[in-house]
């Protein structure tokens, strides 16, 4: 196994680097820079040197011996100043002593590799790293801290449990009814499985939107007051990343935190039937396009009339004397008349629309949809050969043991970790 290096406090001129070491060699490394190894967990002040003995920087070493670690590996924690200079010196020193810079996610990968952390907490540190939102971060710590593996270890007994109880049918002598009679016992415990996954499986499409963040599209004719709408929230919310280039016929969004969600804000160029201008044409092309991905639409100058769950319909320009029909909101965007009332209705929306769940990834999703099946299957006919039924209580253990890393499908592992960052 080879021994990797990262600094793992992001890059740039900072303060202080955190720089971590995991792998066999890692003891010999600290030894070898910091002039002895020093007391395990604690933290030693040293001055740090290359192996010839020149002065590198000065300070802060940990020694964690494997395996209790994060790693699950002799792992150590070299505190450096965070200058260019030092972190270019003490890679080059790393590197020279053999040692080989961490690819992302890779300690990490290395703990889930040790048993010392399953894939679902490591799902969920992924999240916590990305997280921008406090919905988003509260929503991965779930995940990180066990709460989604505990859920799963539960219908894992469950299902052992029913599983001894078919499997006591198929050793029973066939007997008339017997054995039928027997696995029917299962059947409360499968169902009790079946509902609580079908719940979990549920709310996953809120809790991956709150995950990956709600689009929310505005949408009306020109100079209904679409980019005035978008400045008054960007102005008002907290605007994580504001990105408005300056061509009014494009979709331009800026990325806004309500009520601890991640929302992207496309503002659409004005929808018009029929164009003959080539490049309103396209911009009425891209805001079909955001239209048609929106999770929430609000739509300006509605006249109500259209039927989409995802609409909020707002009447604009109230100030002007314009009186708001039945099922829309009046609104003034210039003047800020009608705003609290507008951002009650649509936080309430958003807050309807992406909510916390404890299985948001496409992977694990898909997981629970097949045990789902697998339990239907089952539940539908509990008066079929026990010995059918027992397989399909088998295969949805090994689904959950997928989901947990019990059982490890490589080809997973790539792209959960690919999306880590380095040092981590
Ligand atoms: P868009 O084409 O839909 O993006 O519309 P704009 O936001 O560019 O607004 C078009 C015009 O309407 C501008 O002159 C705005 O100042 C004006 N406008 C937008 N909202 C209001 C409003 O609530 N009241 C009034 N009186 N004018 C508004």
């Amino acid at each position: 196994m080879e021994t990797i290096f990262a600094r793992s406090s992001g890059s740039g001129r900072t303060a202080i680097a955190v720089w971590r070491i995991s792998g066999p060699a890692a003891g010999e490394v600290v030894a070898k820079l910091a002039g002895s190894l020093p007391s395990a967990r604690r933290a030693s002040h040293r001055q740090i040197r290359d192996p010839l003995g020149g002065l590198l920087d000065d300070g802060i070493v940990l020694w964690f011996p494997g395996p209790n670690t994060a790693t699950g590996e002799d792992l150590a924690e070299f505190h450096l100043h965070g200058s260019q200079a030092v972190a270019t010196r003490f890679t080059e020193t790393l590197t020279g002593l053999g040692l080989r810079p961490a690819e992302p996610g890779e300690f990490t990968l290395r703990a889930l590799r040790y048993g010392r952390m399953g894939l679902l907490e490591a799902e969920g540190l992924g999240d916590l790293l990305d997280a921008e939102t406090e919905q988003q971060r509260q929503q991965a710590l779930g995940g990180y801290t066990g709460s989604a593996r505990e859920v799963v270890a539960g219908w894992r007994d469950g299902l052992l449990a029913a599983l001894a109880v078919l499997d006591a049918a198929v050793d029973f002598p066939d007997e008339e009814d017997v054995p039928a009679e027997i696995a029917s016992r299962a059947v409360p415990a499968l169902e009790k499985v079946s509902v609580s996954l079908k719940q979990e499986l549920a709310k996953s499409a809120k809790g991956r939107r709150l995950r990956e963040g709600l689009t929310l599209a505005i949408i009306g004719p020109p100079n209904a007051g679409k980019s005035t709408l978008l400045n008054r929230l960007v102005g008002e919310e907290r605007a994580i990343v504001s990105d408005i280039p300056g061509t009014t016929r494009d979709v331009v969004s800026a990325r806004l935190d309500i009520a601890g969600r991640l929302v992207e804000v496309l503002d659409t160029a004005g929808l018009r039937d029929e164009t003959d201008d080539p490049i309103e044409r396209a911009g009425m092309e891209r805001s079909r396009a955001a239209r048609e991905r929106a999770d929430i639409i609000i739509e300006l100058s509605a006249d109500g009339s259209r039927e989409d769950p995802r609409l909020l319909r707002v009447t604009n320009k109230i100030d002007l004397g314009e009186t708001a029909p039945e099922g829309t909101l009046g609104l003034s965007a210039l003047t800020g008349e009608g705003w609290d009332e507008f951002l009650i209705a649509l936080t309430g929306r958003i807050e309807a629309t992406a909510c916390p769940a404890l299985f948001t990834h496409e992977r694990q999703i898909a997981l629970l949809q097949s045990g789902a099946a697998a339990l239907d299957r089952v539940l539908d006919d509990p008066a079929q050969d026990p010995e059918l039924l027992a397989e399909d209580v088998r295969s949805v253990i090994a689904l959950l043991d997928q989901m947990t890393g019990r059982i490890t499908v490589e080809d997973v592992l790539g792209a959960i970790f690919s999306r880590f960052c380095i040092g981590k």
